[in-house]
């Protein structure tokens, strides 16, 4: 007798580790690992996936418990799939029907398994009598008229009622049948019109380079380099081998200029992935890729998950962005999956962006990647200049004002000559961090390089405790230091926390310049996740003359008519704390600037900062991303962060501070005994979160620094309730 492991579907947490059943007599072909299975459990019947076939019956279980599998399903997933979700099961430390889960659509993990299917109608076929005799009244007829001569026409294309189709068939006049909504599709048909660009001698270099790799490639291309064309060629190639590819960006919403060009070349068979979709959409789009109707996914981080057939090439565009990570268990980074797949598949993997992470530059180092570089902008476009104001100047010459007097005059010229503005803030930093105004000094730890963060009437000190001052406190290891009242450098008094809203921006600018049109694009006036697109539109349409906003404007927008940008403070990312905070500079500045200077005129930066010498500051307004990412990689090898280490991070969540502290304590020195007996390099550090309270509960991350991490797992049991955070990107 011969067992299959299957792994429940609907239960996450209750069920996470597969079930054993029997192969029922005549299902032994059927019972293939990936395979969708009915299952008896307790009382009733569900539906699982197949993880283990043809296996003998372990030891362990007792062979009179053992069930039968009740029937299999008409769904399953590819063999390469259940791999992934294993392997990665296995490296962020989840379970596997989490891991699968990401593998299948809600709507489908619901139960609705059927491949949707498409209702047609065509006239009866029978022998040779082909003159259908029993028709009556003009709807009739009407139908008759539409089938006759057609293969079969698809139900959204009658036009009468039901009624009258019914009628027909009940007569044995018309016969309905049921196909697949999606079939593969021919791949020669693709691309579906020709080329609009013949490709640059760069373009064409590259694509041969990428071609000839075995190894991942990271494409690095300043912005507007031509690199969405290489990528439709990659994608191109691999159809002409009949293999699907998936193109991941970081979010599709901010995209739409991508997709429509994609769409040129694919048409419907083009399938779409991400956050706004309905389930039942979301199921459709996968049923696409699915049953090889799509050769191309585009989609943001989960489209990895597509269930390709035959994978050619992964591509994930922007790659140093955040979203590739996710942020919810099983925090999986895309970059790490996309490896896993290409191993699986023997496909390629394409990382693209104008500043790649440094994790990724230093795979490319030290040859784990082809890296692969593009150093000019098509027709030799020149990136806008970038200059630097220093607000430490404007606060001594008496100017309190948001905007810098040159700042203030370029605002005022573009307004003159009809040219747009974007105002950029920084909000991922407005984290509390204390700057001098007079010299630009921060508070930072002397032990971990990271900014301290200001703490009013910190409640991470102990809490009966009756002082209540303010506090600078490091995220990393919970150093602790009183604030300064004067500066420590330059003894001035005006040392301060620092931090800029968008409405507070918005407001100021509307004062000085009162006849100006202002919108605003924050997490408040985008609440909804479709609101960006009519800010963008109307923007791009010239409803507005200024354009106030986060993140979100930085992103692979097109603003033609936009020739100034201001970015109002841009020390306030410098006071992330993480080690993270600078190489995130250097980025957001790139891409804010490269939104500029699209149309005619080139265009011009106007970077407000009181840290005008900050190395990532002055490495960003030359573009000079090698001497940075040198720079920053020396300081991360002598602080031994990533890449020169992993870092594992726990969250662990108490209601008493004092037995959280005391439950900590007690496993972290566990765990330095783990890795004092495999002879390994370590740090440990328990430390407040960032919010170290929230809804009167305390937070604590406990991140562990080595180059095995992994190692704890075999001889520790997570305690209950520690979240589980593998390769974090937020590290407070
Ligand atoms: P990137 O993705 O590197 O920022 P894009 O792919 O957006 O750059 O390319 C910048 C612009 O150059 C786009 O408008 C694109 O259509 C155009 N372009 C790309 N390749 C060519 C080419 N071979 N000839 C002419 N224009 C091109
Ligand atoms: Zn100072
Ligand atoms: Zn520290």
């Amino acid at each position: 007798m011969k067992y299959v492991q299957v792994v429940i579907l609907k239960r996450a947490g209750e069920f996470d580790d597969p079930l054993t059943y029997s192969i029922p007599k005549g299902l032994e072909f059927e019972c293939r690992t990936g395979r969708g299975a009915k299952v008896p459990l307790r009382n009733q019947f569900v539906n699982g996936i197949i993880v283990k076939e043809n296996m003998d019956l372990p030891e362990e279980i007792d062979e009179k418990k053992v069930k039968p599998i009740k029937e299999v399903l008409n769904f399953s997933l590819t063999a390469q799939q259940i791999e992934l979700a294993k392997k990665i099961a296995k490296y962020y430390y989840t379970s596997l029907t989490r891991s699968l889960r990401l593998m299948i659509p809600t709507a489908i993990w619901k139960g609705k398994l059927d491949e949707p299917k498409k209702r047609y109608y065509r006239i009866r076929r029978r022998g040779d009598v082909t003159a259908p005799t029993d028709i009556r009244g003009s709807k009739q007829k009407e139908i008759i008229e539409a089938l006759t001569g057609q293969e079969k026409v698809p139900e959204s294309d009658i036009t009468t009622s039901k009624a009258t189709i019914r009628s027909l068939i009940k007569k044995g006049i018309v016969e309905e049948i049921e196909k697949p909504s999606y079939e593969k599709s021919d791949y020669k048909i693709f691309p579906l019109k020709d080329f609009k660009h013949k490709l640059t001698s760069d373009q064409e270099k590259i694509i041969e380079q990428i071609i000839c790799s075995t190894k991942p490639v990271l494409l690095h291309g300043i912005t507007g380099s031509g690199k969405t064309e290489i990528y439709l060629r990659i994608v191109l190639e691999a159809i002409k081998k009949g293999k699907q590819s998936l193109l991941l960006v970081p979010e599709i919403a901010l995209t739409p200029q991508m997709i429509d060009y994609f769409k040129d070349y694919f048409g419907p068979h083009l399938a779409l992935f991400h956050s706004k979709l309905s389930d039942g959409q979301r199921a459709e789009e996968w049923w696409k890729v699915r049953t090889g109707y799509a050769p191309l996914m585009i989609g943001s981080r989960s489209a990895i998950f597509a269930p390709v057939q035959n994978l050619g090439v992964v591509i994930l565009d922007e790659e140093h962005e955040w979203t590739y990570k996710q942020e919810s268990a099983p925090y999986y980074q895309a970059h790490h999956v996309g490896e896993m797949l290409s191993d699986l598949w023997g496909s390629q993997l394409i990382l693209g962006s104008a500043t790649p992470r440094l994790e990724s530059i230093h795979k490319g180092k030290v040859g784990d990647y082809t890296y692969l570089r593009l150093a000019e902008r098509i027709n030799k476009k020149e990136l806008p200049k970038i200059r630097i104001i220093d607000l430490c100047d404007e606060f001594k010459q008496k100017n309190f004002s948001i905007l810098s007097r040159a700042l203030k005059n370029k605002i005022e010229e573009r307004l003159s000559d009809k040219e747009q503005v974007i105002l950029f803030i920084n909000q991922r930093g407005l984290a509390r961090a204390v700057v001098c105004r007079d010299c630009g000094y921060t508070e930072k730890c002397p032990h971990c390089e990271v900014s301290l963060k200001l703490h009013r009437d910190s409640q991470i000190r102990d809490p009966r405790s009756e002082i209540r001052n303010d506090v600078l406190i490091c995220h990393y290891c919970g150093f602790a230091t009183p604030t300064n009242i004067i500066c420590p450098e330059c003894k001035s008094p005006y040392i301060k926390h620092v931090g800029i809203g968008t409405q507070k921006v918005e407001e100021e600018v509307g004062k000085i310049f009162p006849e100006a049109r202002i919108i605003r694009a924050d997490s408040d006036t985008t609440r909804l996740k479709e609101s960006f697109g009519p800010i963008y539109k109307a923007f791009k349409d010239k409803k507005y003359d200024i354009l106030v906003g986060t993140q979100m404007v930085a992103k692979g927008l097109d603003f033609s008519n936009v020739s100034l940008i201001g970015i109002i403070l841009a020390d306030v990312g410098l006071h992330v704390p993480d080690f993270r905070s600078h190489e995130r500079l250097f980025q957001i500045i790139t891409q804010v600037a490269g939104r500029c200077g699209r149309g005619e005129s080139v265009g011009e930066v106007i970077l407000q900062t009181y840290q005008p010498e900050h190395h990532a500051i002055k490495m960003a307004s030359e573009y000079d991303y090698e001497d940075f990412s040198n720079n920053e990689l020396k300081f991360r090898e002598k602080l031994s962060y990533p890449p020169f280490n992993n870092i594992i991070k726990f969250t662990v969540i108490g209601d008493d501070l004092e037995k959280l502290r005391k439950h900590i304590e007690v496993e972290v020195e566990i765990l330095e005994d783990i890795f004092k007996a495999n002879d390994l390099d370590f740090k440990i550090i328990a430390a407040p979160a960032l919010i170290p309270k929230m809804s009167n509960r305390y937070y604590y991350h406990v991140l562990i620094r080595s180059k095995n991490p992994h190692v704890i797992f075999d001889h520790w049991k997570v305690p209950r309730g520690w979240r589980i955070d593998v390769d974090p990107i937020h590290t407070t």
